[in-house]
């Protein structure tokens, strides 16, 4: 469903003296992965590896540097508008604080519906009619239709990143790039959060780019893992296998910096 095709991404740095040549910053260097429809691939590195620099490439908000990026086949780089409007409704994306990425002086049922005015194209109904979407679409995350009327204020933090995930629900995406989606939430909420994800993607036969920079959130939810050090793969395999005998000292260091997690707050164990 998605390859990435040796992607690498420079920024330019400022230049040290008036001369010589332009310093660059290698975000990504040659960076390969595919998903296949219904995987759930997990992106893991630490700050500042290149994590989010990839979730931008892929959705078609920058472009590489080299390399190139297929959703189904199309070069989502060199789309025109109308295509590349229709991959975007196809391929959603959570961020991870779902305080910024909420508009705060709109309602729950307006943050819900307004996906489906911008592709009112191909989701031609009734205002009554995306309102009962709206509360289908918050019963899916596990909210009622009485919180339609509210303000994200007035969430708690899980709350407000249910209402991110509904709304990128609403247009039947087949494709989720979640960037650090619970890295922002408490501890036991975080493993409610991963719960929903996990049952989405099997109940909606969802595909996952699922970032994160901790491997044991990364556990609960993806099949294939990708280690991303300094803009580079260095280590990619199933995750239990990365988990249980990592290859590469960097994998071992990502491990070692984890805390134990609390077996009672997995989402398994419940
Ligand atoms: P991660 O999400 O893994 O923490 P990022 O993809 O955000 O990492 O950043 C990777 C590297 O690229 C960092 O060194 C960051 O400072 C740099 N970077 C990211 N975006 C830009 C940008 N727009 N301009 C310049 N440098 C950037
Ligand atoms: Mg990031």
């Amino acid at each position: 469903m998605l390859n990435v095709e040796g992607v690498s991404k420079t920024y330019p740095l400022a230049r040290q003296g008036v001369l010589g040549p332009r310093p660059v910053l290698d975000a990504l260097t040659d960076v390969s992965l595919s998903i296949a429809r219904g995987e759930s691939f997990g992106l893991v590195g630490e700050s500042g590896s290149g994590k989010s620099t990839l979730s931008r490439i892929v959705l078609a908000l920058e472009k590489p540097t080299a390399g190139r990026v297929t959703f189904d086949g199309a070069d989502v780089h060199a789309l025109r508008s109308a295509a590349l409007r229709d991959v975007r409704a196809r391929m959603q994306v959570v961020f991870q604080d779902p305080y910024a990425s909420l508009n705060p002086r709109m309602r729950v049922h307006d943050i819900l519906t307004e996906p489906l005015v911008i592709h009112a194209d191909r989701f031609p109904m009734t205002a009554r009619a995306r309102t009962d979407r709206a509360a289908e679409l918050l019963s899916l995350v596990g909210l009622g239709p009485q919180h339609l009327h509210r303000h994200p204020h007035e969430f708690s933090g899980g709350q407000r990143q249910r209402i991110a995930i509904a709304r990128a629900l609403a247009c039947e995406p087949q494709f989720l790039v979640l960037d650090e989606p619970t890295s922002a939430l408490d501890v036991s909420v975080q493993a409610q959060v991963l719960n929903l994800l996990h049952d989405l993607q099997q109940r909606l036969g969802l595909t996952y780019l699922f970032i994160s920079h901790d491997l044991a959130v990364v556990r609960h939810v993806c099949d294939r893992v990708a280690l991303l050090l300094r803009g580079r793969i260095v280590e990619t395999g199933p995750t239990e296998q990365v988990w249980n005998a990592p290859s590469s000292d960097y994998a071992r260091m990502l491990l070692d910096a984890m805390p134990v997690p609390d077996p009672d707050l997995s989402p398994f164990n419940r």
